[in-house]
C-alpha cells in the first residue's frame, strides 16, 4: 500500500481502535500503562517487544503523529519532542559525545546557532561553522573527530537553499550521518531522505502545526546509516544509559531502528523533553491539511515576492522561487511542489522605514514565529538581533532594512494590499 502524501497526511499511523471505534485520534491523558504480566513487563523493558510503559517515553497519541510524519518523510521511525529546539539537541546528542566534532552550515536558526556556538562546547562538543554550499570549507573542516554534518534546507536570513545532494555525497564519502533541519520545507514540499539525509528534524511549531497554537518538535530516522562503524562510540560500546546494550549490534529485528530507539530509550527516557499528548493531537490536526496549506502558503508567497520585486520602495527581495534569485537554480531542482512561505526584503528607507512598516502594517502580526495560517512580520535588527553590534549584524546578513515575512493563508489580494498600503 503506497498512498500519496495527501492520503498519508490523513490516515498514516492510525489504527482504528477495535474497542472504542473512535474515528478521530484519541488523546491518551495517562502517565502510565499496565503490564499484562511480569513477563510482558520484562519483555517491554528489554526491547524484546515494543509497547507502552510510561508516558515520558511513549504515548499512543504521539505514536500516531510519529508514524504519520515518518511515513510522509519516507523514514523508518520518528520521535516527537517538546520543541524543535529539543529535537535538534537530541538529534545531535544521539550521535556525539564529549571530544567529538560536527560540521555545520552557518546560516542557522538563531536558537540553533547559540546551542552550537555557546552551549554544546560546554559539554566538549565542537561545531565547525562553514558558509552554506562552500564544499571546500566543509571538506577542510572534516577531521578524525568529525561525527556528523548539519544543515538547514532553507537557511537564515537570506533563504539560501542548501545543495543537499552535494552535502550527502560528502557525508557518504566520510561515512558521516547528514542531519537536516527541514522546518522551512515540510515533507509535502521536500523530502530530505530522498536526497541522502540520515536524520530529519522539524519544529512542529511552524508549518506542520500550522496555526501558531503550540510548541513541539520531531526527529525522523531514515534507517539507512550504518552505526556499526566503531568511530560511533554510542552505538558500539555497551550503553550505560541502557543496561549495557550495544545499540549498533544488539537490537535483533529492530536493528534498523537503532538511532531512533536509542533516542527514545536513552535520551528521552532520562533527559525527559516529552511532548504532551494534547500537543501531539493538536499537531495531528495540522498534518491532516498540510498538503493543502503548504501549496497555498507557497502560491501566496510567490505572488508577494513578485509584488515586492516591482515595488519602488523595496531595495531587494529574497525568495527562492523568484527566477532571478541566487537560490533559484537549487530551489528549482529540489523544491518541485512550491518554494515555501518565507519572504525577506529590504526597505529603501533603511532601519527607520523598516520600523515604520512594522508599526503601521495592517493584517500582519508583528511577532517572531513563522509558519502560522496568519501572515507574520518581523524586523530582526530591532528584536531578535538587537543586542548585536552593527558589525555583527552585517556579518550575519541581518541588514538594518531587513523585514522577514511569513506569508499566511489569507486571500493574497488582501496580503498584498496591506503591504502596498504601508509601503
Ligand atoms: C522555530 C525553529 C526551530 C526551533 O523550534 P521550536 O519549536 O521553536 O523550539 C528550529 N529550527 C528552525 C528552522 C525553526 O524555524
Amino acid at each position: 500500500m503506497s498512498y500519496k502524501p495527501e492520503t498519508l497526511a490523513i490516515h498514516a499511523g492510525q489504527p482504528v481502535e477495535s474497542d472504542t471505534l473512535s474515528r478521530a485520534v484519541p488523546v491518551y491523558r495517562t502517565s502510565s500503562f499496565l503490564f499484562k504480566s511480569a513477563k510482558h513487563g520484562a519483555d517491554l523493558f528489554a526491547l524484546r517487544e515494543l509497547g507502552n510503559i510510561y508516558a515520558r517515553l511513549m504515548n499512543p497519541t504521539n505514536d500516531v503523529l510519529e508514524q504519520r510524519i515518518a511515513a510522509l518523510e519516507g523514514g523508518v521511525g520518528a520521535l516527537s519532542l517538546a520543541s524543535g529546539t529539543s529535537a535538534i539537541q537530541y538529534a545531535l546528542l544521539n550521535i556525539l559525545k564529549g571530544g567529538d566534532e560536527f560540521v555545520t552550515a552557518n546560516n542557522l536558526y538563531g536558537g540553533t546557532y547559540t546551542m552550537f556556538d555557546a552551549i554544546l562546547p560546554n559539554y566538549g562538543i565542537t561545531a565547525r561553522f562553514t558558509p552554506v554550499n562552500d564544499f571546500a570549507a566543509v571538506e577542510a573542516a572534516i577531521n578524525e573527530k568529525t561525527r556528523a554534518i548539519y544543515i538547514e534546507v532553507i537557511g537564515n536570513p537570506s533563504l539560501d537553499v542548501a545543495d543537499i545532494d552535494r552535502y550527502s555525497e560528502i557525508a557518504r564519502k566520510h561515512h558521516l550521518p547528514l542531519v537536516v533541519d527541514s522546518t522551512f520545507t515540510p515533507p509535502t514540499l521536500f523530502r530530505p531522505i530522498d536526497h541522502g539525509a540520515d536524520v530529519v528534524i522539524h519544529s512542529l511549531t511552524k508549518w506542520i502545526g500550522g496555526h501558531g497554537t503550540g510548541i513541539g518538535g520531531i526527529v525522523i530516522d531514515a534507517g539507512k546509516f550504518d552505526w556499526t562503524d566503531p568511530k560511533f562510540a554510542l552505538y558500539n560500546e555497551p550503553d550505560g544509559g541502557y543496561h549495557g546494550l550495544r545499540f549498533g549490534h544488539d537490537l535483533g529485528s529492530l536493528q534498523q531502528l537503532a538511532y531512533i530507539l536509542r533516542m527514545r530509550t536513552v535520551l528521552l527516557r532520562n533527559l525527559g523533553a516529552t511532548l504532551s499528548p494534547d500537543s501531539a493531537w493538536n499537531f495531528i490536526q495540522g498534518v491532516e491539511t498540510l498538503p493543502l496549506r503548504t501549496q497555498r502558503h507557497s502560491e501566496n508567497a510567490l505572488k508577494v515576492a513578485r509584488f515586492l520585486k516591482n515595488h519602488p520602495k523595496v531595495a531587494w527581495v529574497r525568495y527562492p522561487g523568484l527566477e532571478d534569485d541566487p537560490s533559484y537554480p537549487l530551489a528549482a531542482r529540489y523544491l518541485k511542489n512550491g518554494f515555501g512561505g518565507m519572504v525577506v526584503f529590504g526597505h529603501k528607507g533603511g532601519y527607520e522605514e523598516a520600523v515604520r512598516v512594522i508599526d503601521n502594517i495592517q493584517l500582519f502580526s508583528h511577532l517572531v514565529n513563522v509558519g502560522d495560517a496568519k501572515s507574520l512580520i518581523a524586523h530582526p535588527a530591532s528584536t531578535t538581533h538587537s543586542q548585536l553590534s552593527e558589525e555583527a549584524l552585517l556579518k550575519g546578513g541581518i541588514t538594518p532594512d531587513l523585514l522577514r515575512l511569513s506569508i499566511g493563508l489569507e486571500h493574497v489580494d488582501d496580503i498584498i494590499a496591506a503591504l502596498d498600503e504601508v509601503l
